[in-house]
């Protein structure tokens, strides 16, 4: 079973008027600027898993810096879930600093078959990953609620790009740390390998803080070379969850990249599937 735990769909009033959402979250319109063609429908997602045979795709909704944006957007994460059974897995999102409007709404989501929240934006979404006043009750929400945290990462170094932010490592960790104060069991998953921090878990100072945390592919392609999965799971071999980002890059180039590095079978296995399965308690 391959388990694409990184994708991203929108709803039909997000594709068509994707300006107009440009100008009301900026985040969104430096992600997807004039012209982009990055952004699918939830059929697009089914027919893209269709061909290069992702079984399972956990499809995120956008870290919208407006809760009333992420309240309406939400639905169509859950309407695709309740259309493609077993296929789609809905992430919803809110906004932290909201307070109660977002744990309401993470209630509201979880009855409806939420599965997890994110993909969170912190620098999009103008909040700290470690603000105890402002994290420390969403994190306590999603433990409760059975919800896995979604962040968006990454890496302090290398090229600048669009939407690079500035959750780094260092921020991952000390997020780690309010986590294990409020919400010890919560697995939180750091997209985009984490910005790098599987790398740092060989530190065991490290390791000691870090070891509730997932990592997932996202985009991968785009940063690292292949031999860089084999090292991750060789440090993080059941908390490295294959994703893809799509449609910010094809699943199928995501998966040629998975290839390439040659994992050992039963750690491809695990990557690919058997952690996100753990994780998500899937058949
Ligand atoms: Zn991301």
């Amino acid at each position: 079973m391959i388990v694409d735990a990184h994708t991203h769909v929108f709803s039909d009033a997000v594709l068509q008027g994707r300006q107009a959402f440009a100008e009301r979250d900026s985040w969104f319109g430096q992600l997807h600027p004039p012209g982009s063609r990055r952004l699918a429908s939830p059929q697009r997602l089914l027919s893209t898993m269709e061909t290069t045979g992702v079984d399972v795709a956990i499809a995120l909704s956008f870290g919208w810096a407006d809760q009333a944006l992420c309240v309406e957007q939400n639905d169509c994460v859950l309407d695709a879930a309740r259309r493609y059974p077993g296929r789609v897995l809905p992430f919803c999102s809110v906004q932290p600093a909201a307070g109660a409007a977002a744990v309401a709404e993470l209630e509201r989501v979880a009855r409806l078959g939420c599965r997890g929240v994110g993909e969170l934006f912190p620098d999009g979404q103008g909040f700290s990953p470690d603000d105890r006043h402002v994290m420390g009750p969403l994190l306590e929400a999603c433990a409760a609620l059975g919800l896995v945290l979604c962040l968006h990462s990454s890496e302090p170094v290398g090229r600048r790009y669009a939407g690079k932010g500035s959750t780094t490592p260092d921020r991952l960790l000390a997020l780690a740390r309010l986590a294990a104060d409020v919400a010890p069991e919560l697995p939180i998953v750091c997209a985009h390998l984490g910005g790098g921090l599987p790398f740092y878990e060989l530190m065991p100072d490290v390791r000691r803080q870090a070891g509730r945390l997932y990592y997932d592919t996202g985009a991968a392609a785009y940063l690292y070379e292949p031999s860089a999965l084999a090292l991750a799971g060789a440090i993080t071999p059941d908390r490295l969850l294959f994703g893809s980002d799509y449609p910010v890059i094809g699943q199928g180039r995501m998966l040629d990249w998975a290839d390439a590095a040659q994992l050992p079978a039963p750690l491809r296995e695990a990557v690919c599937g058997g952690n996100a399965a753990r994780l998500l308690g899937l058949p």
